[in-house]
């Protein structure tokens, strides 16, 4: 296809396949798996990337073993055979293709499905740091049991109407583990040299052959570079590339980085917004010189220009760009349409997606909480009588809110009372590196004016306002103010806000940061005043800073701060400050902590509910909802999630119970 992506668009030939444009959704985790089989909700979230154009998806981890971890799905379960057909047959019947994952996580492993530690097993008996796993070096005999479990496991993917399939040797899993000679120690015929620790992968490639033939697309994954302390590196992994090209067996290479062996590699495994787009390219463009099979590569490709600037460089033949389709399903239609400013960009920030399925839950996606509900809220129910809305507040919530309603058929105005809509959102996006956070509210501004919400800034909602414009229905989401807490005492201290500082307040260069809150806020105005030359200690009231927001955003952080000098105290109380002394309890031990020469005192201690407009409404007769912040203080993403239940049932919305919103009229 030409148009603006002749790249992007451009069908590949894959082992006998034709996958009809360049996007790629790689394997992903997607917390819709119960005791190992998929939820139905699996086959409608890979249902509807497909639906929106994607060309290629590739479903998550399949476990071929049972000594592999418990979160995968197991595919020794004839249930997940089924569910598994169900995924493929929605994803097909959309033209989209779908290939599964191969895995064995070898010694990256850390909890059963009963809460008990299962065994780890690997190469060797070699530590790994992240979850504190020693293994059990694997013995001949199960070697050879694991090769045989990842050929049948090839033909339950056949069996279940897959087209391929993608085997795991990426991010420190248990092929990687053979492959690294720092992690492989063995001195037997699958150690030592590049050839010995070459063989597990060969005959797990030999075994899948045997049995699928060439019957089934196949391919491996493979970290490019595994950005961690003895992990793989580029050069090493140029030549295990090389050489299994070399062998015939592989239709492609899907290349992408990190590992989840230690803290600073799996940072690259779903890398937060401070990578730039696009920053693996490099490596398989180095990849792709020395193979003939086609390459795959994915890392922060969250933009359809991007992607085709990669493509057009050579850097690869396929682009993944899973958040990017998380975030907006139907990305790869509108791209071929030519409707690249109704792309909704996925920022980067992690907290729905991976952060969700980490805590243990569906993904989704804090701009597009459609996602993973796809059969819920996802469905946009009609509207039974057209009806005039008033959204009080213009952040997040309000503005979703707006949108929804006014895509369902609803007439929807908005009042913001400030010079621009964004909400705290315009606070985030004023912290180092994260300033793509105001993605969500060129996103959302240009959903409501697809939708033909009026909005007025510089407008204050109040009851004369609302009695005088009459609307059927009036949604309050004003938001939430900077608080500090009145018990604290402060003597002579000069305290600030950390709203305040992200207004321009002055600070002195001797700076203590009270972090209550534990998130973005902390860490982000941490490394900015000291880029900025503060001298800064850190003081957070948990175990860690950032310990509320997703751990690889978090974890790349703390590592900046660490290497900017930022002193940090976990478990840390405030009590108060005076001139020169910021005072401070220990949370468990109740012992005081002093931070003395300070000349400023940062309190991120959080906001409070805007009450104003909910108590001067008291009364007034309409329907009246609340969203957001002025429910209680708390992210954009239940602020989006918010205004989309109340978008969705306002004028009448079937919602199962869950998905109500709060109503107070
Ligand atoms: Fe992207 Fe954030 Fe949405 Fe995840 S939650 S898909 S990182 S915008």
């Amino acid at each position: 296809m030409a148009g603006l992506f002749p790249n992007l668009g451009l069908p590949l030939e894959l082992g006998g396949l034709t996958v009809r444009n360049r996007i790629l959704s790689t394997g992903h985790m997607t917390g819709m798996i119960s005791a190992g089989v998929p939820t139905p909700a699996f086959a409608h979230y890979h249902g509807a990337r497909a639906r929106g154009g994607c060309g290629l998806i590739i479903t998550e981890s399949a476990a071929v073993h049972p000594t592999s971890n418990a979160y995968n799905i197991q595919l020794t379960d004839p249930a997940s055979v089924e569910a598994l057909a169900l995924a493929a047959a929605e994803v097909k019947r959309h033209g989209c293709h779908i290939f599964g994952q191969l895995g064995h996580g070898g010694r990256e492993t850390h909890s059963g499905t009963d809460g008990s530690i299962p065994a780890a097993y690997g190469p060797s008996s070699t530590a790994a740091e992240r979850f504190h796993v020693m293994p059990r070096a694997m013995s001949r005999d199960m070697i050879a049991e694991i090769v045989e479990a990842f050929g049948q496991a090839a033909l339950t993917y056949e069996a279940a109407g897959y087209d391929g399939m993608e085997i795991m040797a990426s991010h420190g899993l248990l092929l990687a583990q053979f492959f690294n000679p720092d992690v492989n120690v063995r001195d037997d015929d699958y150690g030592g040299t590049r050839e010995n620790r070459l063989r597990f992968a060969r005959e797990v490639i030999a075994r899948i052959r045997d049995k699928v033939g060439r019957r089934m697309v196949l391919g491996i994954r493979i970290s490019g570079d595994e950005l961690n302390a003895n992990g793989l590196e580029t050069p090493e992994v140029l030549e295990i590339c090389r050489a299994l090209d070399a062998d015939g067996a592989l239709d492609f290479f899907d290349i992408c980085g990190g590992s989840m062996t230690g803290l600073g590699g799996s940072v690259h495994v779903v890398p937060p917004m401070n990578f730039d787009p696009g920053y693996l390219s490099p490596i398989s463009a180095r990849i792709r010189a020395e193979v003939s099979a086609a390459v795959f590569v994915a890392g922060r490709i969250n933009d359809v220009r991007a992607a085709e600037a990669i493509l057009a460089r050579g850097d690869a033949d396929m682009c993944g760009m899973t958040r990017a389709q998380i975030c907006d399903p139907d990305m790869a239609g509108k791209a071929m349409r030519g409707e690249v400013d109704d792309i909704r960009a996925c920022i980067g920030c992690n907290q729905a997606c991976i952060g969700h399925m980490q805590a243990g839950f569906p993904i989704s996606c804090i701009q597009h909480p459609e996602t993973g509900r796809e059969t819920g809220l996802g469905v946009r129910p009609a509207v039974q009588d057209r009806l005039t809305v008033l959204i009080a507040g213009g952040g997040p919530a309000g503005m979703k809110a707006a949108a929804v309603a006014a895509e369902r058929g609803h007439r929807v105005a908005l009042c913001e009372a400030g010079a621009e809509l964004g909400g705290q959102v315009k606070w985030a996006r004023q912290l180092p590196g994260r300033d793509e956070f105001g993605g969500i509210v060129t996103s959302l501004s240009a959903e409501m004016r697809r939708a033909g919400v009026e909005v007025s800034l510089n407008t204050w909602v109040d009851r004369t306002l609302v009695e005088d414009l009459s609307p059927d229905v009036v949604v309050i989401a004003t938001g939430a103010q900077p608080y500090t807490p009145d018990h604290l005492l402060f003597e002579g201290a000069h305290v600030v806000h950390a709203a305040q500082v992200l207004e321009g307040a002055n600070v002195g260069k001797r700076v203590v940061i009270a972090d209550w809150r534990c998130d973005w806020v902390g860490l982000g105005l941490a490394e900015r005043l000291a880029r900025d030359g503060c001298s800064v200690r850190l003081a957070v009231n948990g175990t860690m800073p950032g310990q509320s927001i997703q751990q690889y955003t978090r974890d790349r952080w703390i590592g900046e701060l660490h290497k900017l000098g930022v002193a940090v105290t976990p478990l840390a109380r405030l009590v108060g400050a005076d001139n020169d002394t910021a005072y401070f309890e220990h949370t468990t031990s109740g012992e005081a902590i002093l931070f003395e020469d300070v000349d400023t005192l940062v309190t991120a201690t959080g906001s409070r509910t805007d009450l104003t407009l909910e108590q001067d409404l008291e009364g007034w007769r309409g329907e009246l909802y609340m969203a957001g912040d002025a429910v209680s203080p708390r992210t954009c993403e239940e602020a989006v999630l918010e205004g989309l239940k109340i978008g969705s049932v306002i004028g009448g919305g079937n919602l199962a119970p869950i998905d109500r919103p709060l109503r107070i009229r």
